[in-house]
C-alpha cells in the first residue's frame, strides 16, 4: 500500500521502490504507531523529532543517484530508517545524529535488523564528517536556514547534496546541490517541504 501511494505521485524509480519495500518501516516507529507505519505520513519518534513521510524519503533517495561504490553522509539519523534505505544501495553509509539517545537507539535498531554496515555518530552534522569525506551523496533530513558550507566542501566532484532549506515559520524548499567535476556548484529548488530544524550552535 505504501509503495502504491508513492507511485501515485508519479514516482517511477524502481530501485528506490524496491528498497522501500524491503525495509520494515514499522520497526522504526514507536510500537503504539505500528498501524500507521505504512501510511504516507511522518510519525513522531520522541524528543520532538519525526520519521519523514515515505514519499519524501523516496524522492530524496532518488535524487542521490546511488551506486554500490557511493559514499553517503546523512545528517539527522533519527530512527535510522533513511539510513537503512541508503544501506540497501551501498555499504558506505555514515550518519550523524545530534541527540545522543536517538543515535544510540538507531545504532542498536540498525544492528538488530541486520543493517550493520551503517556508521552512526552522535554530534552536530553541520560540520559534516571530515575524517570520512569526500562524499558522493549527502542527505540532510532536518531543515537548515542556509546550506552549511562544510557540507558543500565535503562533496566529491560529481557529488550531490539534498537538503531542506528554510525557517520553521515559512516555506522550506528541498534543494539539490550538485558539485560538477570541475568544482562548479549548481543548485536547484525541487519542492516545498516541512522538516524539523537543523540545530546548530556557532562556536564563538
Ligand atoms: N532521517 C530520520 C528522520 C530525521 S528527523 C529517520 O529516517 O528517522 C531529523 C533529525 O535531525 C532529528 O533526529 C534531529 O535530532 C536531528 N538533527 C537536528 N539537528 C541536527 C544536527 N545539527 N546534526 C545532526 N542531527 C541533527
Amino acid at each position: 500500500m505504501m509503495i502504491q501511494r508513492i507511485r501515485e505521485y508519479g514516482f517511477t524509480d524502481e530501485a528506490v521502490l524496491k528498497a522501500m519495500a524491503a525495509v520494515p518501516r514499522h520497526e522504526f516507529v514507536p510500537k503504539s504507531d505500528n498501524l500507521l507505519a505504512y501510511d504516507d505520513t511522518p510519525i513522531p519518534i520522541g524528543h520532538g523529532q519525526t520519521i519523514s513521510q515515505p514519499y519524501i524519503v523516496a524522492e530524496m533517495t532518488h535524487q542521490l543517484n546511488l551506486c554500490p561504490t557511493s559514499r553517503v553522509l546523512e545528517i539527522g539519523t533519527g530512527s535510522g530508517y533513511q539510513a537503512a534505505i541508503l544501506s540497501i544501495f551501498t555499504p558506505h553509509v555514515y550518519t550523524i545524529e545530534a541527540i545522543d539517545s536517538l543515535a544510540k537507539e538507531a545504532k542498536e535498531r540498525l544492528d538488530r535488523l541486520g543493517y550493520n554496515s551503517v556508521h552512526v555518530r552522535n554530534g552536530d552534522g553541520y560540520n559534516g564528517w571530515l575524517d570520512e569525506a569526500p562524499f558522493d551523496g549527502i542527505i540532510v533530513t532536518c531543515a537548515a536556514g542556509q546550506i552549511p558550507p562544510p557540507l558543500i566542501e565535503q562533496l566529491a566532484p560529481g557529488g550531490r547534496l539534498i537538503i531542506p532549506v528554510g525557517d520553521q515559520c515559512c516555506t522550506q524548499w528541498l534543494v539539490l546541490v550538485i558539485k560538477e567535476s570541475d568544482g562548479t556548484i549548481t543548485t536547484k529548488k525541487l519542492m516545498a517541504v516541512r522538516f524539523v530544524p537543523l540545530v546548530h550552535h556557532d562556536v564563538e
